[in-house]
């Protein structure tokens, strides 16, 4: 805690002389914590006064927002305040979906949980579904689910941005955002692919600050010129879902030209890394290894094999080498140029399908190149590489590149994101000054990360798993499918149709639940997901999928669902059970290195939140219910051996006290008993009050030596290693060309012990490539294009972030509504003119929404704001609340499977890889409604009952009115 001091200058009114305070103390205290009003985790001050929530500041010292605060973060306190909380536990009393519930005590409400999930624990623990949306625990969700012992567990990853995590963690051992940024110090020219406002948003601002002051250029690609786009120095707008293909004319033009940085990719990639040259074979496109497993190159010079990481080889790049084996060989380049040399990528050939013009992609690409190669920075710090090589300084290639959900949500996006970073590396920009930077725990090796566990033999009753639900698959033998080729979870992640879903795919479960396929479930248990609206793709048939009964039975599909939430959103109606958690300025949170914590490029952060204000609710932070769940259901790790709970205070208890195995901890500050230790320690019972002092967050600078090259610094690798970021030391090759992908293609051409059932064997072979291709999204090669001309998106408005957003009173003044924009020029051929209600018709539903013209958005393309249409009365917003009568999704018209092709199998309509969920995928019409049509935006749902613990909303909502009267009271004159 912080008395509040921060005064300001004081100055004189020029006329009174009176002195004037230009920042006066706006309370009685300041408590630091970490903001949750998106997912980027900015350090906040919170001012109170007489234990009121007064005021949101930015913390000038936090490691992500050095101070700076948007306008969501300062408008925590009216989610804080929402009339939409949630204040006691629920249980449904009428139908699902129709919001009629009756208050329980927690006892109850805590029991009955425990009753269903014992049961299920005991006899199939595969039927509890447990998913968490945009959770920022997961290191102990994902935990609980293991101890439980099901396999399907996932947080929100598989619907938001999951093509890139993997695409990064895949080829760069890192990836966008949380484990890499842009070197905003030192970049000359920053090139963003797609919508990225939602998720680095502060720093992402701070950053393009800083590019702007030193003169850098900043381009946007993206359909949509908005958000960031609307400060580029060149706004590129691209047609959606091509940004691949534009990559890969960057690349071919790269490589006409030889502006690579050869040096860099042999010494960090797998350039030079033999790959067998035997068309038709089993061994096809596999590495060549010597007999313990290390890949070999080919000396160019001794014109004989050697080993990859030998310095002294000189290794070639191009041609065919036969083996003293006999067998062909070619370097994995060799693959690089033969594919992206082809005349398929000349900017000529893929200018009409991006909407690029030629010359633009060809000046694209000489920009890169010049500020890559003649605008080098050398930095003079000296420095060790893994093969014992001293270096006394640095060199940067100042290009940089960002991209997150805009190229994410498309089912080309894995591919589209390893062509990016294809890009980067053929530059010799990852980690160097200028370029993008690894943040830690990252780099980390790819084989070293974990497989997924949930095959039969791993799931037994009563039973954890022996290992995480998540991993990374680098082989057919490392899916979770049965013998007969069939998934084994309710998303099908890591099946033959998403074989690399290392998020899962959440949009799936309800699907799948309801269909049965490829199990029935008995649970399905949500957190902060709102799958009853804007989370889901196709909302009404979700809405029905979870009402629809078994007709045999009478009983629901999915039989059980148990949700908690701190709102009363749309999906509440549609649960058994309510757990209703707090606001995240009434809880303990730990934003942990073991998950996705707040390090940049210069040190290694985590934070925590703590409770700057106690709830008047009867609620119960969700974290510290599913501890209080474990112990009741005698899962190991939550309980001690007399069977009481291990963290009976809570989640903060296990914050400070729970070790994932000897010294390690979810957090890493202030360890060791007496606070000395950091990184790894025995656990201290202060390290909360020690994080709450410094702020609510630790941070450990890097230092200098062990900045960059982090994939080859061997000091870095040490330290990373010392502290178990990685498990070992070795260098990590980043990796161009990949094996792994090339082992599933090998699988669907019909090689190996493991291969695909017949349905899937095309689909595996083609999208499985060891280098990036690209291919058109799915539902655009599927629907006709006549039929269904335009591509429809949506951008994230920078003052909102999910639906919490959207119902928050101050930023519902910024936008309470959202229309759909056209390009005039495409507005005008189709006789629509600004404000006219259309009709917008996809190959699975139709809308009708008011239409907005504007000039900076892609000709062929029609965009939205995202989660800003609410279901009425939903969120305890009056149901004529504009969000209700003219506020919109396009989730309607998204079908949450590939459209259909006569009798075959309908895939989800996700990436074929990850199973990304394909949001952006989405092709539409677009028409004038008729004259008698005009008016009345369509579907209209039915507004739901507002539960009982809900007080009637208020027409107006006055935060400032009670201290403005303490304030005006305070200058009253006594008597
Ligand atoms: S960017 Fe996100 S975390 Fe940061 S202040 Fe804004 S809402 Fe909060």
């Amino acid at each position: 805690m912080e008395k509040a001091k921060e005064k300001g200058t004081t100055i004189r009114d020029r006329h009174t002389e009176s002195p004037v305070d230009t920042s006066p103390s706006v309370g009685d205290e300041v408590k630091c914590t970490t903001c949750y009003m998106c997912a980027c985790r900015c350090g906040i001050k919170v001012h109170l006064q007489d234990g009121e929530i007064r005021y949101i500041q930015g913390n000038r010292d936090h490691p992500v927002n050095k101070g700076v605060l948007c306008a969501k973060g300062s408008a925590g306190i009216m989610n804080y305040k929402s009339p939409a909380r949630l204040s006691k536990p629920l249980k449904r009393v009428g139908p699902r979906g129709s919001g009629e519930f009756k208050e329980v005590e927690w006892e109850e409400a805590l029991e009955t949980a425990t009753a269903w999930l014992t049961t299920c624990r005991a006899t199939s623990p595969h039927k509890l579904a447990f998913f968490t949306g945009r959770d920022q625990s997961q290191s102990l969700t994902s935990w609980w689910a293991q101890q439980f012992g099901t396999p399907n567990f996932s947080a929100h990853g598989g619907f938001c941005s999951v093509n890139m995590a993997a695409g990064g963690l895949y080829t760069i051992a890192s990836a966008f955002w949380e484990f890499g940024e842009p070197d905003w110090e030192h970049t000359k020219y920053f090139l963003m692919f797609g919508v990225a406002e939602d998720h680095d948003s502060n720093p992402i601002k701070m950053g393009l600050g800083k590019l702007k002051t030193r003169g850098g250029k900043f381009v946007s690609v993206n359909p949509v010129r908005t958000g960031y786009s609307a400060i580029a120095d060149e706004w590129i707008g691209i047609r959606p879902g091509t940004d691949g293909l534009f990559v890969m004319a960057l690349i071919h033009e790269l490589l006409k030209a030889g502006k690579i940085d050869e040096e860099y990719l042999v010494r960090y990639t797998n350039v030079h890394w033999l790959v067998v040259d035997n068309p038709g074979g089993a061994d096809h496109g596999l590495y060549i290894r010597d007999d313990d497993g290390t890949a070999l190159c080919w000396d160019g010079d001794k014109q004989e094999l050697a080993r990859t990481d030998s310095v002294a080889a000189k290794p070639i790049l191009a041609g065919q080498v036969t083996l003293p084996d006999g067998r062909r060989a070619v370097p994995s380049f060799q693959r690089v140029a033969e594919r992206y040399l082809d005349e398929a990528y000349a900017p000529e050939s893929v200018a009409e399908t991006c909407g690029i013009p030629a010359p633009t992609i060809r000046r694209i690409a000489a920009d890169l190149a010049r500020v890559a190669f003649e605008e080098t920075i050398e930095l003079p710090i000296k420095w060790t590489d893994c093969f014992g090589r001293k270096h006394d300084k640095v060199v940067g290639r100042p290009v940089a590149m960002h991209a997150m959900r805009g190229i994410s949500a498309h089912t080309n996006g894995f591919h589209t994101c390893r062509a990016i970073h294809i890009l980067q590396l053929l530059l010799g920009t990852i980690d160097v000054p200028g370029g993008m930077r690894y943040k830690p725990p990252y780099p980390k090796a790819l084989y070293s990360l974990p497989k997924p566990f949930g095959r039969d033999r791993e799931v037994k009753p009563n039973t954890p798993l022996a290992g995480p639900h998540l991993g990374f698959p680098m082989a057919p033998e490392e899916l979770l499918i049965g013998e007969d080729g069939q998934p084994k979870r309710i998303d099908k992640a890591f099946s033959w149709e998403a074989p690399l879903a290392i998020h899962g795919l959440m949009h799936m479960v309800i699907h799948n639940a309801w269909k049965g396929d490829p199990y029935q479930i008995d649970t399905l248990f949500l957190y902060m997901a709102n799958m009853a609206w804007n989370s889901s793709m196709n909302t009404a048939q979700t809405m029905k999928m979870l009402t629809d009964k078994d007709p045999a039975t009478g009983e629901y599909k999915i039989p059980r669902i148990i949700y908690s939430d701190a709102f009363y959103s749309e999906m509440v109606p549609f649960a058994d059970l309510i757990l209703p958690d707090t606001t995240y300025l009434e809880r303990y949170d730990c934003i942990s290195l073991l998950d996705r914590p707040i390090s940049h490029a210069d040190a290694a952060a985590d934070g925590i939140r703590h409770p700057v204000v106690q709830p008047t609710r009867d609620v119960r932070p969700f974290q510290t219910v599913l501890l209080d769940l474990g112990a009741r259901l005698g899962l190991p790790g939550m309980v001690k051996e007399d069977g009481g709970p291990l963290y009976p205070g809570g989640y903060a208890d296990y914050i400070v006290n729970h070790q994932r195995r000897p010294g390690l901890g979810p957090l890493a500050g202030w360890r060791g008993e007496d606070g000395s230790e950091h990184g790894t320690g025995a656990p201290n019972p202060n390290q909360l009050d020690r994080y709450i002092e410094n702020g609510g967050f630790w941070e450990y600078t890097i230092p200098d030596e062990h900045k960059y090259h982090r994939y080859a610094n061997q000091g870095y690798l040490d330290w990373s290693f010392k502290i178990g970021f990685i498990t070992n030391a070795n260098q990590i090759v980043m990796k161009i060309y990949s094996e792994a992908l090339q082992k599933f293609k090998l699988a669907g051409q019909g090689h190996g012990d493991i291969q695909p059932p017949e349905r899937d064997r095309e689909r595996i072979a083609k999208y499985a490539d060891p280098l990036p291709i690209w291919y058109p999204p799915m539902e655009e090669s599927m629907v006709d294009g006549g039929e269904y001309p335009l591509h429809a998106i949506t951008q994230r408005p920078m003052q909102m972030y999910h639906s919490w957003g959207s119902q928050n009173a101050w930023l519902r003044q910024i936008t309470g509504e959202n229309w759909l924009y056209i390009n005039r020029a495409k507005a005008k051929e189709l006789g629509i003119v600004d404000g006219d209600w259309v009709w917008v018709a996809s190959h699975n539903a139709r809308i009708k929404v008011q239409a907005k013209l504007m000039d900076g958005v892609n000709k062929n393309t029609v965009w939205t704001w995202n989660a800003i249409g609410k279901r009425p009365g939903a969120w305890n917003l009056d149901p004529e609340a504009s969000e209700a009568t003219r506020g919109f999704l396009l989730n309607y018209l998204i079908s949450e499977l590939l459209p259909a092709d006569g009798d075959s199998y309908r895939y989800s309509n996700s990436d074929p890889l990850t199973g990304q969920a394909a949001w952006f995928d989405l092709r539409v019409r677009v028409e004038r409604a008729a004259d008698h049509e005009q008016g009345e935006m369509e579907p209209r749902f039915e507004p739901t009952m507002r539960p009982p613990d809900l007080p009637p909303a208020p027409k107006i909502l006055r935060y400032g009115e009670a201290f403005r009267q303490d304030r005006a009271r305070a200058k009253e004159p006594t008597e």
